[in-house]
């Protein structure tokens, strides 16, 4: 395509004549030419100069296919690392350098001391305790007993529901169907093994699935939505909390006390003292769901830098954070995270940025056996969000936290 024949479909596009979602119709479906198009046309009706929105280098007609739509440039996020940092799993073994995109000064240096205090403490001990991606559809039935009779029927035909669910994909395996009943409302909480992905779509396609073969088998049975909130996705959840969802993580460390003094500058009791009066006393105080000074800083940070969702920082900020001085005078310190929806595949972890990131990590794509990249990575943000507690609240125990930000900060 000329400048001339440009020219003129931005003006089209200005005038309204060619939608933007249109553009790609004139331009032979590529999208690097329409996502100029798109931009150019911006300009001109916001009179705003996008001259870093258009500056990238991820190829636009990859992410077109499968995770923007109407794309017009880039965002740009800083990314800093933190590390080494020092992780025992089940699949996580070693020194882990941990990308971090934000534009929050101060949270890479605060991780990376976390870091260096696990590291220095022997590393952080971290299990994947639990691990299935949900969909619960919401079907509405006569009446309340109608609805109890369908549940049984559900789990009595759980095998043949299994079968057709996971006819859908290669990776996804059907593990439970938990049950939750409203008045007339049945709701079916589907929980699948999704290996490598985050699985959301996977999932959701293998429940449209079931459902259809729900209806006709039973048909007093309507499904009104196949997302009913029970889920619980993108939104901050006990039931989540308590039953899990994605995968749930727990992380560990033993810090020893001159560890805590020369690293953190403060002392195991300062900071249990915090713990207990700010994450515990204070979120119960305000109600929270979840008892933490940050994970939400971690995981959105990781999240960012790696493709995750980023919505999905709502369900991975509602961990827990435990602090207490051990019988020798050491620091005893975890953090549980119940829902946090990681994938190695699928998703954002294609773009090329973010996926370099992942490779920073050594996780990127599909693991062997299929599952334990992305459990690795889980276990590995495990230790992150560990690491990112341990320096607020030692920051807050020595009353450091307004110093650094405003050195790092402002
Ligand atoms: P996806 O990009 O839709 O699909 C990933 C696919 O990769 C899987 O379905 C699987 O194909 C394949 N795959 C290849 N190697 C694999 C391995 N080792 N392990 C697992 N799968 C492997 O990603 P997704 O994780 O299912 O969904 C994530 C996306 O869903 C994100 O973009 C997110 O923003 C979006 N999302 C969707 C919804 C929704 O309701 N649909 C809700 C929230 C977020 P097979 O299935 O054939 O095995």
């Amino acid at each position: 395509m000329d400048e001339k024949e440009l020219e003129e479909l931005v003006k089209k596009v200005v005038k309204g004549e060619i939608k933007f979602h249109e553009v790609e119709e004139y331009t032979d479906g590529d999208s690097e030419l329409a996502t100029e198009i798109r931009r150019k046309a911006l300009e001109r009706l916001t009179g705003v100069e996008l001259k870093h929105i258009g500056s990238y280098t991820i190829d636009a007609n990859e992410a077109m296919a499968k995770n923007i739509e109407n794309m017009i440039g880039a965002v740009q996020v800083p990314v800093g690392i933190a590390g080494p940092l020092l992780v025992h799993g089940e699949y996580a073994e070693g020194e882990y350098y941990v990308p971090l995109a934000t534009t929050e000064g101060a949270l890479v240096a605060s991780v990376n001391r976390g870091c260096s205090t696990i590291t220095e403490s022997g590393g952080a001990h971290v299990r994947v305790v639990w691990d299935g991606m949900t969909r619960a559809p919401v079907f509405k039935l006569p009446n309340a007993r109608e609805a109890l009779k369908f549940l049984g029927w559900v789990q009595e035909h759980f095998e043949e529901i299994k079968e057709v669910a996971e006819s859908t994909t290669r990776h996804g395996e059907l593990i439970e169907i938990d049950e939750f009943l409203t008045g007339r409302h049945a709701f079916l909480r589907f929980r699948f093994d999704t290996k490598d992905a985050m699985g959301m779509n996977m999932v959701t396609i293998a429940v449209e699935e079931a459902v259809k073969w729900i209806e006709e088998n039973y048909p007093k049975a309507k499904c009104v939505s196949v997302s009913g909130n029970v889920c619980v996705d993108k939104k901050p959840s006990w039931l989540n909390n308590i039953m899990g969802r994605g995968r749930s993580v727990v992380a560990e460390v033993e810090v020893p006390r001159d560890v805590v003094e020369e690293k953190l500058k403060t002392t195991p009791e300062a900071m249990a003292e915090v713990n207990y009066r700010k994450n515990l006393v204070g979120s119960a105080t305000a109600g929270n769901i979840g008892f933490n000074a940050h994970h939400a800083n971690i995981v959105a940070a990781i999240f960012i830098a790696t493709g995750q969702d980023e919505a999905h920082v709502v369900d991975g900020s509602t961990g827990y954070t435990t602090m207490e001085v051990t019988e020798d005078g050491d620091l005893y310190a975890s953090v549980t995270i119940p829902s946090l929806n990681v994938g190695t595949v699928g998703g954002g972890t294609r773009v090329e940025t973010q996926r370099e990131c992942l490779e920073i990590l050594g996780v990127a794509g599909g693991g062997d056996p299929p599952g334990t990249n992305a459990r690795e990575f889980a276990e590995v943000v495990g230790a992150a969000v560990l690491a990112g507690e341990l320096s607020l609240v030692a920051a807050l125990a020595a009353g450091h936290l307004g110093k650094a930000h405003r050195l790092l900060g402002r």
